[in-house]
């Protein structure tokens, strides 16, 4: 048995002091306790490593211990019992527990944990948690207070108004918005549609795993929980809602028929799906100019093409395609599963369900994607790359398609790229005065390497694209070698690599620099050869700008050392470091503000006197009830200056280097993410997760 447990999230490097609390204290249960206590308690944890994708408790299954992720990723899933579906519940990072209340009631899991990257759990015994209850009484002090807590939130909803069912005239569009079996199954049953509020009839009003499933079909609006008698709700589903339920299908059968005896359950699923978001939504679909710039394809004609331009397919698809754009998603997947194909977007880094489509769309939906993308729509066992391009108002927006096959079908998965680089611009990303002063320093220097650090998917390539606008002049000669283009610069060479026909970044580097080029954009220094050039180009007199893999600014020197770079040629040829993280920013239109509590305060290394505000999700339509949106960047800028650079050169250690670096002013990712918790731009537990605990 293992008893090891790591210190937790300050792991990486960020927190340059040790933890100034132990983890477990982060913990609302063992909040109360010393550091000693704490000790004592991880002695009686049992260490498990999951490999990525393994269940670490499953829903239904005994609960006979809790779980304390030390480090890697966990999702929450829940299974929806009508469609056999998982869908996704929460994210649980380090310092997250769970299992808590299946181990006080005895009561099987409600829910399934599943790991997503290598995760270590500390697990708790019941026996063991009983024993820690009677040698720490103030374990039980934090449990009352959670209880109360709970059960003021269930009181809270006590407040709501009643409804009689029968007394009112129901649209059966309304009632439409949820299939009969989550009505039957949750008792509940949308009633009313306006202003973006979806008022929802419910026999339990604090049954919130319902108002969490009824969000996953009614997206982006608030719900308003009106209680009715089981009694009521018995007898309308028995008779109106049949009648009702009915007569809307026979008009849907008829809608179905005018449009030239399309495939029914496309008709139905865009129904479902125009439903919601045209007839409802002010800022309906139809209202996006939604042009494609690809011309037709080549390809020749097959059935699975003209199954594939089937008008409601192809709308459904424009339809798939636009919503992402609107939603600001990155990314969208589309899943064949056994009986349904689920289109999921990842928006603020984070992917939802936003559709269960019925199988018989699945092969058109596809097919189509492909001849937007110009793949091969005949060939579906192998893998295929390609590229959609379209307008939406006014903008030139790129996926990136790749399919893939899988058990039940082609899975396709698009990146998108917004090539219109509004987003562009080191003012709008950096909020922060000082920090965009110091970038736009460094960024000014005629020769010298600027690396940008952090993890995929933190937004370096858009602070380099940004940097590079800065100094984009017609006088001056830029070339970039990237993989893959992302953005279109004007005036700009730009270059794609290609791994598979060895045109690597180190041989772009080689051929931009026989071509006079004054600055060079390396996508990433990911070996010795592109480092080596990139340093040698930097100190014969060219900017370079490039990305790394490192955790924080100081890191950098040692990742380069590790590649094999000369520390003197490093400290020679280094302007400055920018290490990121994107945060999720919180939806300022619903953040709530709360007293940031002694504990907390000293935890950010703030003083307890001033008080000090800190925000907190809540939910709203505009931000489609996460509480979060949009991102913001956590910067953390390291500037060469010769104390750094002598440390350099001697190897010393990333906390020698940082303290240096602070004491010239630099401001540590966690120093900048109290700013901005402090401005109430976003919230701990995202700074939490995106500065202490390190990838
Ligand atoms: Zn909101």
């Amino acid at each position: 048995m293992a008893t090891k447990t790591e210190a937790a999230p300050t792991s990486g490097g960020a927190g340059a002091k040790p933890a100034a609390q132990h983890f477990l204290q982060r913990i609302q249960l063992f909040s109360l306790l010393s550091g000693e206590e704490c000790d004592a308690i991880v002695r009686r944890l049992k260490r498990r490593d999951f490999p990525p994708n393994h269940y670490v408790v499953r829903e239904g299954a005994a609960g006979d211990s809790m779980y304390f992720i030390t480090a890697g990723k966990c999702e929450v899933r829940k299974k929806d019992t009508s469609t056999g579906i998982e869908f996704l519940l929460n994210e649980l990072g380090p310092g997250a527990c769970f299992g808590e209340m299946a181990l006080l009631t005895g009561q099987p899991r409600t829910a399934s944990v599943v790991s997503t990257e290598p995760t270590t759990v500390g697990i708790l015994k019941n026996d063991d948690f009983r024993e820690l209850l009677l040698q720490h009484p103030k374990i039980g002090v934090s449990l009352t207070t959670i209880l109360a807590e709970r059960l003021q939130q269930a009181s809270e909803q006590v407040g709501v108004e009643y409804m009689n069912l029968a007394r009112l005239q129901l649209d059966p569009r309304v009632l439409g918005l949820l299939p009969e079996q989550t009505i039957l199954h949750y008792k509940v049953l949308p009633v009313g549609f306006a202003n973006n509020r979806l008022t929802l009839a419910m026999v339990n009003p604090d049954n919130i795993l319902a108002l969490d499933d009824v969000r996953r079909f009614v997206k982006g609006v608030m719900i308003e929980p009106v209680v009715c008698t089981a009694d009521d709700f018995g007898k309308f589903m028995s008779g109106p809602y049949r009648t009702l339920m009915k007569k809307e299908e026979e008009k849907r059968a008829q809608a179905a028929k005018a449009d030239g005896g399309v495939d029914e359950a496309v008709a139905s699923a865009m129904t479902n799906t125009e439903a919601v978001l045209d007839t409802f939504q002010s800022d309906s679909l139809k209202d996006i100019d939604m042009e494609e710039v690809t011309e037709e394809p080549t390809a020749s004609a097959t059935e699975l093409r003209s199954s594939a331009e089937d008008a409601p397919v192809v709308r459904l698809a424009n339809a798939i395609l636009a919503l992402s754009v609107k939603r600001g998603a990155s990314d969208i997947h589309m899943e064949p599963r056994e009986k349904e194909m689920v289109v999921r977007f990842r928006i603020d880094g984070v992917l939802q369900v936003m559709q269960t489509l019925p199988k018989k769309v699945q092969m058109g939906l596809i097919s189509r994607m492909k001849i937007l993308a110009k793949l091969d729509i005949a060939e579906k066992r192998l893998p295929q790359d390609g590229r959609i391009s379209v307008r939406l108002e006014n903008r030139a927006i790129d996926f990136r398609v790749s399919t893939i096959p899988s058990k039940w079908g082609e899975k396709i998965c698009m990146r998108i790229l917004d090539k219109s680089n509004t987003m562009l611009g080191l003012d709008k990303l950096i909020t922060h005065p000082a920090t965009l002063e110091r970038v736009r320093e460094m960024a000014a220097q005629p020769y010298g390497i600027l690396y940008v650090t952090g993890p995929t998917g933190s937004g370096k390539t858009t602070t380099l694209y940004s940097a590079l606008a800065e100094v984009n002049d017609p006088d001056i000669n830029i070339s970039t070698a990237e993989d893959p283009i992302e953005y279109d610069l004007p005036g700009i060479n730009q270059v794609q690599t290609h791994k598979d026909i060895g045109l690597d970044f180190a041989r772009v580097l080689r051929a931009f620099l026989r071509q006079d080029p004054d600055v060079i954009l390396v996508g990433e220094t990911r070996d010795l050869e592109t480092a080596k050039i990139s340093v040698e180009a930097a100190l014969t007199g060219h900017l370079v700008l490039t990305t790394l893999h490192a955790n924080d600014a100081p890191g950098t020197f040692v990742r380069l050392d590790e590649m094999g770079i000369e520390p003197f040629l490093v400290s020679t040829s280094t302007i400055g470091i920018i290490a990121q993280r994107l945060a999720r920013r919180l939806c300022q239109q619903c953040k709530e503000p709360y007293p940031a509590d002694e504990m907390t305060l000293k935890y950010w290394g703030l003083p307890a006197d001033p008080p000090v505000t800190f925000y907190k999700p809540a939910g709203c339509s505009v931000c489609g009830g996460s509480g979060y949106k949009g991102r913001i960047g956590i910067y953390e800028v390291l500037r060469m200056t010769s104390p750094v650079r002598a440390q350099v050169i001697k190897r010393a250690n990333t906390d020698e280097i940082r303290e240096t670096a602070r004491a010239d002013g630099m401001l540590t990712l966690k120093d900048y993410g109290v700013l901005l918790l402090k401005e109430g731009l976003t919230s701990t537990d995202e700074v939490l997760q995106c500065v202490v605990v390190q990838e």
